[in-house]
């Protein structure tokens, strides 16, 4: 099943721009088998942990983090770039290459009684995935552990993110 999920992720040479290899989940999304191996999949390494939270990262993030979320019998919540969100939000900001990037959250969103899973599409150099936790712990909130469909662990992602913390995902490159 995972050799079918890794060969049915197409990779764009050049996207967004020269000299990246886009990992594009489309055609996982619109096989019905293989999406639903893969929200099974995702989930199961954390059906005990009890998980109250899944945080998705926009945009992808929001697809299979939903149904992780239903999956898990836990809530969905979203983590947008700045100016997105419509309620009063949390705010944390991140190196890029070049300048920095802010994502937001409700300020409802979470609370201390949360146990949270972040969840997005891909992990790359790891820092929207930090961002993210660090936005969940300013919220009060406990974090489990972090979910990807794809690790692109030649970026070394990983190293930005919690120790001690769970970091798994079901493919890797
Ligand atoms: P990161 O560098 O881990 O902070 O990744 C930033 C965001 O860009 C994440 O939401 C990833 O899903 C996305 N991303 C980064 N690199 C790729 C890639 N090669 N293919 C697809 N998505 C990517």
């Amino acid at each position: 099943m995972l050799d079918l999920l890794k060969a049915t992720v197409r990779t764009i040479p050049d996207f967004p721009k020269p000299g990246i290899q886009f990992k594009d989940i489309t055609p996982v999304l619109a096989d019905p088998k293989l999406l639903k191996l893969a929200v099974i999949a995702l989930a199961e390494p954390w059906k005990d942990a009890r998980i109250t939270k899944v945080i998705g990262i926009e945009s992808r993030g929001f697809i299979l983090g939903a149904m992780l979320a239903e999956r898990l019998g836990a809530g969905f919540v979203p983590v947008r770039k700045e100016g997105k969100l419509p309620f009063s939000t949390l705010k944390e900001s991140y190196g890029l290459e070049y300048g920095i990037d802010t994502i937001e959250m409700h300020t409802d969103a979470l609370d201390e009684s949360d146990i949270v899973l972040i969840h997005d599409d891909v992990i790359a150099t790891g820092g929207t995935a930090a961002a993210a936790q660090r936005l969940a712990e300013s919220a009060g909130a406990q974090i489990a552990g972090y979910s990807f469909l794809i690790n692109l662990t030649f970026l070394d992602g990983q190293s930005k993110l919690k120790p001690g913390l769970t970091c798994h995902s079901l493919i890797q490159y």
